[in-house]
């Protein structure tokens, strides 16, 4: 055996893909899977966000960019800041990233190491813990909980706050749950902290704009008090259907306690991927300043989707649906089912090819859940559930 490093053992999994490759193998083999497994939409990127891309490679756009992304994408996304949150950042603080996960890499080996807790959501999107373990700081779960509608709760982050504690990570609207944690709990946590002035911030919008139900998504940017220690994490995958675009962004302090983190964050690029590639940069151009009809199209698409899986969910018997915020997920509640999660997922993806996530896979408190992922077809949200209906039927 060659001897790696023990941190990549570690390190988790996001066990979304496995399931992806599972329910992909079963499908070639012929059988008829209905995937409410991956969080993706099933959309198609918007053909002028495509059209940027193609124009940006005819035009010669082949080279490094910046390590921090194009000035043009980074003004881009101040814009599109300025108008989801009323707030000015400087292009200064954007960093343009291969997605999502890589900010949430970045901040996390910023921080952690052994000795240092890092609080991050349970149930919550699986790389915060897997990365934290990476690093070898100590991972410090917070509860959310289907009686405080899938929000987190200011009282119990703050109460699992130590010395230790470097970075507080959050997330609303939520993966796995879609709950949205509101305005009036974020104020309450916003002045808890000014207790704990060295504890940094990495906020996890990148389903910012995806609410219903008129709920309002609180950016933490909007808190100037943060600033200095506030690193928020968005992209363009969920957004703009472009998840295999690999793009993201992020904004990074870089004045008074946070001086110096942007910098930090710059060379981690130069280091390990250099840049993100122009054509894609120029697409996000598109994205954000072009119309926005197709979103509004695909967010009517998920509510209608969501309704229905609540709707399903609810009218079968021993399972209760909370009806999600925000996001492309529901979180029913299968506890009293009989079956443990993580089983019932496995066995409905082969007996009854619906492929979706168990509880567990986000967290110790997702045991008793089961994530669907509403981004197919009304007709096949439809099947899923009448199968899902079917098999616990059979197999109580
Ligand atoms: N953050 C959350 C909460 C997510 O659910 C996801 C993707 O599922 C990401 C980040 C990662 O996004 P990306 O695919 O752009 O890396």
């Amino acid at each position: 055996m060659l001897h790696t490093i023990s941190a990549f053992d570690r390190m988790g999994e996001e066990n979304a893909f496995a399931v992806l490759a599972r329910a992909t193998a079963l499908a070639q083999k012929g059988r008829d899977i209905v995937n409410l497994g991956i969080g993706q939409p099933d959309f198609k990127t918007p053909d002028h966000i495509v059209e940027a891309a193609i124009k940006a490679l005819r035009d010669g756009h082949h080279g490094y960019t910046p390590a921090t992304g194009l000035l043009q994408t980074r003004e881009a996304v101040v814009r599109r800041t300025l108008s989801t949150t009323g707030v000015e950042v400087s292009p200064e603080n954007v960093m343009i990233m291969p997605g999502g996960k890589p900010t949430m890499y970045a901040a996390i080996v910023m921080f952690g190491e052994p000795g240092a807790e890092i609080l991050y959501p349970d149930p919550g999107f699986p790389i915060y813990r897997s990365m934290i373990e990476f690093t070898g700081a100590k991972p410090v779960p917070v509860p959310i909980r289907e009686e405080n509608g899938f929000a987190f709760s200011a009282e119990e982050t703050l109460s699992l706050i130590t010395d230790k504690t470097r970075l507080l990570i959050l997330n609303s609207p939520a993966n796995p749950t879609g709950g949205v944690t509101p305005r009036a709990e974020i104020e309450k946590l916003v002045k808890g902290l000014e207790k704990h002035p060295d504890v940094a911030i990495l906020s996890d919008e990148i389903y910012d704009v995806m609410t219903y139900d008129g709920e309002t998504h609180t950016s933490l940017l909007t808190f100037p008090e943060l600033r200095d220690r506030l690193i928020v994490l968005n992209g363009w995958s969920k957004t703009w259907a472009m998840t295999g675009w690999r793009m993201g962004w992020s904004i990074w302090p870089n004045e008074g306690k946070g001086a110096g983190l942007y910098d930090k964050v710059r060379k981690l690029a130069v280091n390990c991927w250099s840049c993100v590639n122009a054509p894609s940069q120029f697409a996000g151009i598109a994205a954000i300043d072009g119309p926005q009809d197709e979103v509004e199209a695909m967010m009517a698409a998920f509510d209608r989707r969501r309704k229905l899986v609540v709707k399903g969910m609810n009218s079968l018997e021993n399972i209760s649906c909370a009806t999600p915020k925000g996001a492309f997920y529901a979180f029913p509640n299968i506890s009293k089912t009989g079956w443990k999660a993580k089983p019932l997922a496995s066995a409905l993806l082969d007996d009854a090819g619906v492929a979706l996530i168990g509880g567990p896979d986000f967290g110790i408190l997702g045991e008793g859940y089961m994530r669907l992922s509403y981004a197919n077809s009304e007709e096949n949200i439809q099947r899923a559930i009448e199968r899902i209906g079917a098999f616990l039927a059979e197999n109580p």
